[in-house]
Parts: structure tokens; sequence; C-alpha cells
């Protein structure tokens, strides 16, 4: 058995997952929206599985305060670039994995071109403007988009399909006026469940492996430990994704009228 073999020998085991699984995941690309306490989360078990590569996006640097659920940061790093210091450390921990850190928010000018490279995007971002950019742009590019979000000990996590399930914007298009991107509640843990699902869910559409959260939405309240899956449709008028599409299947809640969460930073 080859080196990289034997490193993955244990998820070659699982049921459904194979050799051309594991193929497809070294030859995907993945960006990362965010890389905080979720979306870190999310970069480390894609890396650990084998993802080939990775575009990392996050402005900003690293805080104190960002220690209680940044697992890639050291306290030593204070004050560097954050998605430098998650490029490093995912680079010392999995030195097969391609890294490419752009310490960037999420603009059209600056991510279509690496969009446009991905397989798969996964949502970190902590607001709203960014969020439904992005969902615009993989709708328009035709990417799947995990997404991701929390909000104290709560979390949700779906996928969306362009062109077959509900987009971020059937569900908030909108937004949250009210929301405040850098005052709400976090414990590490709760990011770092959400963003482990969110990597399970993009190993999912990479692969074929596994029943991905297509037309589902998944609600967790950590604080109860209360999973909820339910059904969701596309917004027939959804002003991103619904342009001739048919309506919602009788029953079947809009994706409108689930709460919208944004996500850690
Ligand atoms: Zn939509």
């Amino acid at each position: 058995m080859t080196a990289l073999g034997e490193t993955y020998s244990r998820q070659l085991s699982l049921p459904g997952f194979g050799a051309a699984e594991q193929r497809r995941l070294a030859e995907s690309t993945v960006l990362v929206a965010g890389v905080g306490g979720l979306g870190g989360a999310t970069a480390t078990y894609l890396a650990a599985a084998g993802v080939g590569r990775l575009i990392l996006f996050h402005p900003g640097r690293l805080e104190r305060a960002d220690l209680n659920r940044q697992t890639l940061m050291t306290p030593s790093w204070l004050g560097r670039l954050r998605v430098h210091c998650a490029e490093a450390t995912l680079r010392l921990h999995y030195p097969d994995v391609e890294v490419v850190a752009v310490a960037e928010a999420i603009t059209a000018d600056r991510t279509f071109p690496f969009l446009a490279q991905a397989d798969v995007v996964v949502d970190a971002r902590h607001n709203f403007p960014e969020r439904l950019l992005l969902n615009e742009l993989c709708v328009r590019l035709g990417v799947p988009m995990v997404e991701a979000a929390m909000n104290g000990a709560e979390g949700q996590v779906t996928v969306v399909r362009p062109g077959e399930t509900a987009c971020l914007a059937c569900r908030c298009g909108e937004g949250d006026p009210d929301w405040e991107p850098l005052g709400f509640p976090v414990l590490g843990a709760v990011s770092g469940t959400v963003g482990a699902l969110a990597a399970i869910e993009a190993i999912k559409v990479v692969t074929g492996w596994g029943e991905a959260l297509d037309d589902r939405f998944l609600s967790l309240d950590l604080e109860r430990m209360i999973f909820q899956t339910m059904p969701i449709s596309r917004d027939p008028a959804c002003p991103v994704c619904a342009r001739g599409q048919p309506t919602p299947a009788a029953g079947t809640p809009g994706a409108a009228e689930l709460a919208c969460m944004s996500t850690s930073q």
C-alpha cells in the first residue's frame, strides 16, 4: 500500500467510499469562504480527507478574542492575517494538499475567477452581503455551494445545487437588517461542529458518496441537542434562481419560511 493509500485507509473502508471516491477528492478544488471557527473546521476536515486543492478566502487579522474557536491559529500569531495562519497550519498538517490563501472578502471581481476553478464552495462567511453575493455568483456559474451558519448554540446546514435546489436568496433574500456580524455569541465547539458538518456535505458533493442535504435543511440546537432535518424548496419569486422555475410541491415548506442565520467569523 502506498503512503497515501495508508493515510486514507480508514475512510476507504467506509461502505460506498472507495478508490474512485478518494480519487475524486484528490482531483477536486474546494473554495472555503471564511476560515474562522466554522470555516477553519471545514478546511481542516477537507484537508484531512484528502481534497486536492483548497482555496481560502478571509480578510482580517488574528485577535485574541478569536482564539476560543479558531483552532488553526496560535497566540504567537496575533496580528497576522488569519488566512495566512490557516494556510500555514494546514500545510504543516496536510503537506499533500495545495492551499491557495486570499486575504480578501468575497467580491465579484476577486472571487469570480477562483469560483470558476472550484468543484464546490463552502459558505462560512459571517455577514449577509458577502453570503448573498457568493450565493449569486455560485448560481450564475452553476457551482454547488454548501451553506453553513451558526449563532450561539444553533446551527444550520444545507446544500445549494444551482438550478435544482433552493439557494440562499430563496430563504434570506434581503439578509437580516438587524444582524450584527461581530456581536453574536460563539462557543467554539458549536462552530466546529457546524464546520465539520459542512465538510461532510462538501465531500458528498465532490464524490457522490452518501445523501447530501439537497432540498433539505438541517437545523441544530446544540444547547438542547435537538437536530431536525426539514424539506425545503425553491422560492418561485427568488430574484437569484427562480427565473422560469416550477412552483414548490404542495405541503413542502418554502425556503423563505425558514429563519436566516449568520456564521461565526
Ligand atoms: Zn433562490
